[in-house]
């Protein structure tokens, strides 16, 4: 291979990871003898916002379809069953195989992204929050992001900072909010809730709990039902209030787990055996999350850890592709 060519690969494999090669790059990621899950939240028919939606968390619908026509072009769906099943038999995956996986249940799955996946005959696994579904909660950060979207306030104080962060422009807000991620998903100190309280006071409006944006919107229990009667759609669990399952006290990480589950049973009619861990992160989960997973039945639950995945690889260790 010459260097063009290398330079080339290289770029491709890239920007799969941080999106500047486009839908098409992510197909980089296929190879012949591993699994490429891929970890997506949402897709939206279009998205022209100031700061939110900056991380690309819900691609835009054209974007999807290309990037899933990518993939299929060279490599081959599974379903997540199907993807257990080869590492119970510890059989090698078909070439080139990739699964389609969402995070945290926003009904633009459903209304979205579904009939893509249907039409194109693909697959998917759909993680839902018990919680943001009882009752069409918005996300912590998503909370946050609505505030400096709606209020677009000059400067924010953040608690564990000196002096206010500038928020004049989208560049400022974005580090603002990316600020705002890295610290609340590394640091169990952080109050959360008295956080939003606190930046939605300085941006002189009432903290948003819910709302039926397209970036905000979550499933109800008859519809994480609909989406999961049929075209080889999946759903598993996802926590029930999407705190880090490694930071909470046995009791209490117990009870996220069985109430995400029990909701599921009874108001979906669902009994699942698939999970993903809130944030995904190697330090979001750890032995004793996996050990009360699988005692609730709970077969696989694969991560947010950039990689691809051999068969004899845990189930609980599975690795994800973010697409952006
Ligand atoms: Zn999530």
């Amino acid at each position: 291979m010459d260097m063009g060519n290398a330079n080339a690969v290289e770029g491709a494999a890239k920007g799969a990871v941080l999106g500047a090669a486009g839908p098409g790059g992510y197909a980089a990621h296929l190879s012949p003898d591993r699994l490429a899950i891929y970890l997506l939240h949402g897709v939206v028919e279009g998205s022209s916002y100031r700061v939110r939606n900056y991380n690309r968390k819900h691609l835009e619908a054209d974007y999807f379809r290309d990037f899933l026509k990518g993939l299929l072009a060279k490599g081959r769906p599974l379903s997540m069953d199907d993807a257990v099943r080869h590492h119970q038999e510890g059989r090698p995956y078909p070439p080139h195989s990739f699964a389609i996986t969402f995070d945290d249940g926003f009904w633009n799955n459903l209304s979205v992204a579904a009939p893509i996946l249907k039409d194109l005959g693909i697959p998917a696994m759909f993680y839902v929050t018990s919680g943001f579904v009882e009752d069409n909660a918005m996300s912590w950060i998503d909370r946050i992001e609505e505030c400096i979207e709606a209020a677009s306030p000059d400067a924010v104080k953040l608690p564990w900072r000196k002096e206010p962060d500038r928020l004049r422009n989208r560049e400022e807000g974005i580090l603002f909010l990316d600020e705002v991620r890295r610290k609340v998903k590394g640091d169990p100190a952080v109050d959360v809730d008295a956080l939003i309280a606190d930046i939605a006071r300085q941006c002189g409006m009432p903290a948003p709990i819910s709302s039926a944006s397209p970036l905000d919107r979550k499933m109800t229990w008859p519809e994480v039902r609909e989406l999961a009667g049929g075209d080889g759609f999946t759903v598993g669990g996802h926590s029930h209030r999407h705190g880090v399952l490694a930071f909470l006290g046995q009791e209490e990480l117990e009870r996220e787990i069985d109430t995400s589950l029990d909701l599921m049973r009874e108001k979906a009619g669902l009994a699942t055996r698939h999970y993903s861990y809130p944030e995904g992160l190697a330090h979001c989960f750890d032995e004793r999350v996996i050990r009360a997973l699988k005692e609730r039945g709970i077969v696989c639950s694969p991560t947010a850890m950039p990689g691809t995945n051999a068969p004899e690889d845990d189930l609980f260790l599975l690795r994800r592709i973010l697409v952006i």
